[in-house]
């Protein structure tokens, strides 16, 4: 299916907006924070924690960064206000990493210190491959002064091992999952499944038995396997690890995990720039391709011809 999915890779770009739109409210909560509150609370009643994020990314400008952080900064209040179980995620080319890479540490660093103040987290979202080692680096350095930050990797990554291996020494706070950025070339990532899976699963033990904290990010029931496996071997107690899942996936997996006694924690995005998150989304929906390609088809082409 590889060809299938080269052809998917270049056919999303191109579907128009407002098909994407039809799609993107089952993954994102809301566009404003008032509308995302409630959903929130009914994951919490649940027994599901969450992580809040702004959409946005690639900003352009320096002032569009600040705005986020204006966001995030009442995200943290409200959480607090309203003793809400949950904490942020931050996408470092949405705190301007492409434009200034001192401007996107202090950015995330008056986050961090923020959430500190509220006894809460910050997690750096990883992107695409350019960002890896800024990320990693701005990570480390806040890690010297702060615990309630941490980061994620991505275990299509050929370079992950020696991230791993970087990391570990900090008892780095992590997020494991196998990474969205489907035109990354093959010199760069895994392209075959089972090799993605295989990394994910070594890396997985590897960390945990290092003594770092995993949020275990993914829907795949093999994965969420490799997970209940390894936490058992090492005799994990219930708050040294995590599992999470995007908003709006798979439901009936997310009761499972939660009915079994572990911590789950949803990924909860939000806001008007929904475009490049949903994309991502629709890429890795099996159900949702063809609709799409459909549509898109008729869209461009036209019904009668
Ligand atoms: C909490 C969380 C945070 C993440 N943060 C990052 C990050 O910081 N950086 C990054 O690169 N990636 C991130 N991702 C995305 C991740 O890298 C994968 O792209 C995504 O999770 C799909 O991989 P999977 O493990 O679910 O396995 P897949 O093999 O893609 O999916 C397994 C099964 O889950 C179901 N499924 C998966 N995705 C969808 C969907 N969108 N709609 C409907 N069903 C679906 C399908 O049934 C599929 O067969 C995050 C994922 C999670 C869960």
């Amino acid at each position: 299916m590889i060809w299938f999915n080269n052809l998917i890779a270049k056919v999303l770009p191109i579907v128009p907006k407002p098909i994407v739109g039809l799609f993107s409210n089952q993954y994102i909560a809301g566009e404003t924070l008032d509308e995302t509150i409630p959903k929130i609370k009914e994951l919490i009643e649940q027994g599901m924690c969450v992580t809040m994020d702004l959409l946005g990314e690639e900003v352009k400008k320096k002032e569009d960064s600040l705005k986020a952080i204006e966001t995030y900064l009442q995200i943290l209040r409200v959480i607090d206000q309203e003793n809400l179980d949950g904490n942020i995620s931050v996408k470092p080319t949405q705190m301007g990493l492409k434009l200034d890479k001192e401007f996107c540490y202090n950015n995330i660093k008056t986050l961090v210190e923020e959430a500190k103040k509220f006894n809460n987290f910050v997690r750096i979202d990883i992107e695409d491959s350019s960002c890896i080692d800024d990320t990693i680096d701005i990570y480390l350095r806040l890690r010297k002064d702060f615990s309630n930050v941490g980061t994620a990797l991505q275990s299509y990554m050929r370079r992950l091992p020696d991230d791993v291996n970087k990391l570990i020494p900090y008892k780095a706070n992590l997020r494991l999952c196998k990474g969205a950025y489907y035109w990354e070339t093959r010199e760069v990532v895994y392209k075959d499944a089972d090799i993605i899976n295989d990394s994910y699963a070594y890396v997985l033990e590897k960390l945990l038995a290092n003594g770092c904290y995993i949020g275990i990010a993914t829907h795949d029931e093999k994965l969420v396997w490799e997970g209940i496996k390894v936490v058992d071997k090492l005799q994990l107690k219930p708050d040294q690890y995590e599992f999470q899942m995007l908003y709006g996936v798979d439901h009936e997996l997310r009761r499972i995990i939660v009915n079994s006694g572990h911590r789950l924690r949803v990924y909860v995005p939000f806001g008007k720039e929904w475009f490049a998150y949903s994309i991502r989304r629709l890429k890795e929906n099996p159900k949702m391709l063809n609709y799409i390609m459909k549509n898109t088809l008729k869209n461009l082409f036209g019904k009668n011809k």
